[in-house]
């Protein structure tokens, strides 16, 4: 349900299987951990959800206690919104981030973990001063208020893996799909990509940057974080 709309925050489900505190579900509004975003949270038939973790094709919602359901029993979900449509934020921002300091510098994204309050962003880049900081910034917030439309489809994978620029990390790709979803910012970005993003860019606000780090000899972390534009 997350990939057919990824603004709905509250669904109906059926329950399929019980393992404890673990509850597969016939169809979830849930993204799950994976892809460098942690999962979404909320709560199920009025109980917490802590995690949604995928294994194989089956996504797992992770209760904080035993819920209790049996399996064919309806319950309602409700996403914390807050949590979720900042991790869409933060998201589409390190799409822009990484087709900025990748056209600014050739560099490649080398990790990246989405978190609803501060994400990062690696790069193997050798220097990465306070001044190319604030021009990538500077480039991701001159993109973001172009209100560039973000798009998703799906393409067939030999396709989208003879495409430049598709899939950035090959063997990413589970070799099974047949297609892969692909996710388009406007002219900036486009990419084999399976989270959750905002539908236009206007809704990022403002992207800051935070800190750096250096995590080995070319290794170079960069955390930043959303905010309102009017902030
Ligand atoms: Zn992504």
């Amino acid at each position: 349900m997350y990939w057919r709309d990824m603004y709905k925050r509250e669904f109906e489900a059926e329950v399929v299987a019980v393992d404890g505190t673990k509850v597969l579900l016939d169809q979830t509004a849930f993204n799950p951990r994976g892809g460098g975003l942690v999962s979404d949270t909320g709560t199920l038939g009025g109980g917490r959800v802590v995690e949604v973790v995928k294994e194989g094709d089956d996504i797992f919602h992770a209760m904080q206690e035993p819920a209790g359901f049996r399996v064919g029993d309806t319950v309602h979900g409700v996403l914390d919104w807050d949590r979720r449509y900042r991790i869409m934020r933060m998201h589409t921002s390190a799409h822009i981030l990484s087709a900025v300091v990748h056209r600014e510098t050739g560099a490649l994204i080398t990790g990246n973990q989405i978190s609803p309050d501060e994400s990062r962003v690696d790069f193997n880049l050798a220097d990465f001063d306070r001044g190319k900081i604030q021009s990538f910034v500077d480039g991701v917030n001159q993109a973001v208020a172009r209100e560039l439309d973000v798009r998703t489809f799906f393409m067939k994978r030999e396709e989208a893996l003879a495409t430049p620029g598709y899939v950035k990390l090959a063997n990413a790709m589970p070799p099974n799909l047949s297609e892969l979803r692909i996710v388009q910012i406007g002219d900036v970005d486009t990419q084999a990509d399976g989270g959750v993003h905002v539908a236009n860019t206007r809704e990022i606000g403002r992207v800051a940057a935070v800190k750096t780090e250096n995590k080995g000899k070319d290794n170079r972390r960069l955390y930043f974080t959303v905010e309102d534009a009017t902030a």
